[in-house]
């Protein structure tokens, strides 16, 4: 059975097409899917997708590319939605994204944002979902200083392996997407190799980031077998055997089982 550990089902993209989704989905095999959200419709409506669906889970919170959307009863809104709702498993995708801007008062609001979504999922006991995007450094900085509790993945990592290790030292999880498949892509591809198989995840970050050989289109959680196939082919294992490796994973990190 695959996992896919983040996907945007919530996006526009799919609106109306939620149920067409899931089930090409589960045709590969696909039977887990967290959906993310990256402001506060966005995560209402993962919700809304977790209690509609089997096997599907919600994490909520607020990307730093939406800091613009924050007011000040922001966390009250998404706590709430932690508590009436069963199928929220992480605060998330939170981070930092110095890629679009170089502002460096907008790099200082991102991390503010960050440190109160830490502590939100610490007051919550979840683990986070962290979105890093040219701030590995900082990022860093910020988990060594305010350290998840219930710890949490680097969703689509793209950094270095020597950066991963220090990652995984704090107790993050390593999550690999559609990149990894690709041909130039020899850092993800090392990071995947090497990294210990007990922080290994998967994701599509649908519809984001479409695995080869379907590069350049929209990306669906029915993808995560070819992510998987070329990580096992890195590992020299079996696609059953990192299967198995990431169900491990997920139960460990965000307590969801197979069939549960
Ligand atoms: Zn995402």
């Amino acid at each position: 059975m695959y996992i896919d550990t983040h996907c945007h089902l919530n996006d526009e993209a799919f609106i109306n097409k939620e149920e067409e989704y899931l089930n090409k989905a589960h045709q590969a095999g696909v039977d887990i899917v967290f959906v993310v959200g990256w402001d506060l419709k966005s995560s209402i409506r993962a919700v809304e997708l977790a209690n509609r669906f089997n096997g599907v889970y919600a994490i909520i919170g607020l990307h730093p590319e939406n800091i613009d959307s924050y007011s000040n009863d922001l966390w009250d809104q998404i706590r709430k939605l932690q508590k009436e709702n069963r199928k929220v498993i992480a605060i998330g995708e939170i981070g930092l994204d110095f890629h679009w801007t170089k502002d460096l008062d907008i790099h200082r609001r991102q991390e503010e944002i960050f440190i109160q979504q830490i502590a939100l999922a610490n007051e919550l006991k979840l683990p986070i979902s962290v979105h890093s995007r040219d701030a590995s450094a900082r990022t860093l900085a910020i988990l060594k200083e305010h350290p998840p509790v219930f710890k949490g993945v680097m969703h689509c990592y793209s950094g270095s392996l020597e950066m991963a290790k220090e990652f995984i030292k704090l107790g993050m999880d390593i999550s690999f997407a559609g990149p990894v498949t690709f041909k130039n892509a020899h850092e993800p591809k090392e990071v995947a190799a090497n990294i210990p198989s007990e922080t290994l995840l998967v994701e599509t970050d649908a519809p984001y980031l479409a695995p080869q050989p379907f590069r350049g289109t929209t990306n669906e959680s029915k993808n995560i077998p070819f992510i998987v196939r070329e990580i096992a082919q890195l590992r020299n294992l079996s696609n059953k055997e990192i299967e198995q490796i990431v169900m491990d994973n997920v139960t460990r990190l965000f307590h969801v089982k197979q069939n549960g």
